[in-house]
């Protein structure tokens, strides 16, 4: 099983995650999503790994289904959204059974603390460039300003690679306006959450990290009141 623990707090976990996590014998994940469970794990055999561990992490826990062991994967958000559904399958190449139980992503829980800005297309596309070459991701990011697309960005800001953020926000100007909406949210659904909503001009004066994601409108997204929204096209 690949189980995926939405963003942060329990009560954003769902019922199905809770008895997935419950009925495994064995639980593997990122040793810091782990710690978030610490009630959940007791008698179950863990397998703790540190980030860019994704592959042995897949091997062990798919010997281990194999062997005949409950496995649960664990990964923040949605395991089918940069989680760990799709390295599981590719290495267990229909040895042993996968089912994934869905999370809620961080663009939901970005957008619903922002207001509404997911009301209409839009593309998530993620900033690091471990797995995806930089020059595919220009690509994407251009065509999907070109296609004023609402944007949310994963990932938007390491310290290995500062300056991505500031290539996208770049090609995002060559077709939006400066005064886009933007919504940037850290730490969704985890105590201490921020929120801040600012606009393509302005947006790199705040701080952005790897536990942030950014909400890019498109050309009908407005403000109104404390919300950001981007209309769905009703007459009103
Ligand atoms: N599978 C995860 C995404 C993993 S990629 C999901 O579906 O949400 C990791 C990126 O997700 C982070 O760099 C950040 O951009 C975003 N993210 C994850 N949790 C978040 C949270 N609680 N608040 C804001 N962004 C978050």
């Amino acid at each position: 099983m690949v189980v995926g623990l939405g963003p942060g707090n329990r009560d954003s976990f769902t019922p199905e995650a809770l008895a997935a996590i419950a009925a495994a014998q064995v639980v593997a994940g990122y040793h810091t999503y782990l710690e978030l469970i610490p009630d959940l794990l007791q008698d179950k055999e863990i397998i703790a790994t540190a980030m860019r561990g994704e592959v042995e992490r897949a091997r062990q826990a798919v010997e281990l289904a194999a062997a005949g062991k409950t496995v649960a994967v664990v990964s923040s958000g949605d395991p089918g959204i940069y989680g760990m559904a799709g390295i599981i399958m590719e290495v267990a190449e229909g040895r042993v059974p996968v089912k994934v139980i869905p999370g809620i992503t961080a663009a939901s829980a970005a957008a619903a603390s922002l207001g509404a800005p997911l009301m209409n297309d839009f593309a998530v596309i993620s900033l690091s460039d471990l797995l995806t070459p930089w020059e595919t991701m220009l690509k994407r990011l251009e065509a999907a300003a070109a296609g004023d697309f609402v944007i949310v960005l994963y990932n938007p800001r390491s310290h290995g690679r500062p300056d991505h953020i500031k290539t996208a926000r770049e090609i995002m100007l060559k077709y939006k306006s400066p005064t886009t909406p933007v919504g940037i949210v850290r730490k969704a659904r985890r105590g201490e959450e921020t929120r801040i909503l600012t606009t393509l001009q302005d947006m790199l004066a705040y701080d952005i990290d790897m536990l942030t994601t950014v909400v890019i409108g498109n050309s009908q997204t407005k403000v109104i009141d404390q919300y950001m929204v981007t209309p769905r096209g009703y007459r009103l």
